[in-house]
């Protein structure tokens, strides 16, 4: 996977809205002419069974959007930390909007819940922060952005298929061309599905024959069900709860790539957020700790994947995950026990330029301390006989430096 997202195309609107450095992946060039290229699409198209008529419809004339192409290579990446995040997100407003949402769509959300088993809590907040509850839908007809970033190498291949998909959704009848609008990068409707997942995943809840993102509040909140229980959503059980932890642990247990028993996280002193005494049960966790030892720290439960699966970018799931948890009655995130520092873009890509020299593989050298990074920094932590929290403070950078 080359993105830093698996089911969507774009970082969110919302969050754009701060982005900053530009992606390291803008370093590939294209070849050939659009228009060739174009060509080139459209037997594809006709051999994968599209009609003639549709293809000639929908794609003559189109041209190249330059400016999806600047966009989409200007598409920034994190620069803030989960607490900083998730307080302009969700902690300023969304949560007693997002309790609006489910009062007035109960019913919706009820029967919802009955039929694909995921509950409301969590599908409100993907549509808070996805479009503020269809505020910001978009109104771009999204064909000449699909074939320009179908066009464009640095995602070509997501995007053909995309494109596909969108005549597929013409060629059936499902929508007219018209209704084809939405983001800058070609997703559709209230909770920015690209078209792929419309055709997967779309479901006409409303029963008036056709599935309709836009403008059909229960059909966006039955295909958002669908999609989550398509990627695993296991009804009933949680998928983030905040925890209080120790002083002392053994930190490097605290990695979303190690699962325990609660009963193990109970042992070694991880309790509820209150003080209370976690479950003694079996039910795997990680221990997610976003911003180190010193900062909030959860539990989080096989569900919580599917939230890096909608997002790979480890702030922002995080922050949805912990949104869901407070519409389903949990109190704000604690900072927890002291002030963490945060390294800036330029400090993380000191960082990685260390660690690289190093030896270590921190991936693109952008400052986003992704997997790859937080794995080296665990690593170097152990090695300096430093508390393993992965979570690279500016006192180990200094360190290294
Ligand atoms: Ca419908």
């Amino acid at each position: 996977m080359t993105g830093s997202r698996t089911l969507l195309a774009t970082a969110f609107a919302v969050i754009l809205a701060f982005a900053a450095a530009p992606s390291a992946q803008s370093a590939c060039s294209n070849t050939g002419s659009f228009e060739a290229w174009l060509a080139g699409f459209k037997r594809e198209a006709a051999a994968s069974g599209i009609s003639g008529a549709t293809i000639e419809r929908v794609l003559s004339g189109i041209t190249l959007d330059e400016s999806v192409i600047r966009r989409d290579r200007a598409q920034g990446v994190f620069a803030q930390d989960f607490l900083t995040f998730s307080k302009r997100m969700v902690d300023s407003y969304r949560v007693p909007s997002g309790l609006a949402k489910m009062r007035e769509h109960a019913a919706t959300f009820q029967r919802v819940e009955q039929r694909f088993g995921v509950p409301a809590a969590v599908i409100t907040a993907f549509w808070g922060l996805e479009t503020d509850f269809g505020k910001n839908s978009g109104e771009t007809p999204i064909i000449r952005a699909l074939a320009t970033l179908a066009y464009d190498c640095r995602r070509s291949q997501m995007f053909r298929t995309e494109l596909l998909a969108a005549l597929r959704i013409i060629d059936s009848g499902k929508l007219r061309l018209d209704e084809l609008v939405g983001a800058w990068a070609g997703e559709i409707g209230q909770m920015q599905f690209l078209p792929s997942h419309y055709l997967n995943y779309g479901v006409d809840f409303d029963g008036d024959g056709k599935v309709d993102l836009r403008r059909s509040v229960p059909d966006v909140l039955a295909s958002t069900a669908k999609l989550l229980k398509g990627h695993g959503w296991r009804s009933g059980q949680p998928w983030l709860q905040e925890v209080r932890v120790p002083e002392r642990m053994p930190w490097e247990q605290a990695d979303l790539a190690i699962k325990h028993p609660r009963a193990q996280w109970a042992k070694w002193g991880v309790q509820l957020a209150n003080g209370g005494a976690l479950p003694q049960d079996e039910l795997p966790a990680s221990l997610l700790l976003p911003m180190g030892r010193n900062g909030p720290a959860f539990l989080a439960y096989p569900n919580f994947d599917i939230y890096l699966e909608w997002n790979q970018s480890l702030v922002y799931a995080t922050t949805a995950a912990y949104y869901a948890t407070r519409l389903a009655g949990a109190p704000q995130v604690s900072p927890g026990r002291a002030q963490v520092s945060h390294l800036s873009l330029q400090q993380g890509k000191e960082l990685q330029r260390l660690l690289m020299a190093r030896g270590y593989d921190v991936g693109k050298l952008d400052g986003v301390i992704g997997q790859k990074t937080r794995a080296a920094v665990k690593d170097v932590q152990k090695k300096l006989g430093l508390p393993a929290d992965s979570y690279p403070t500016l006192d180990l950078l200094q360190r290294l430096q």
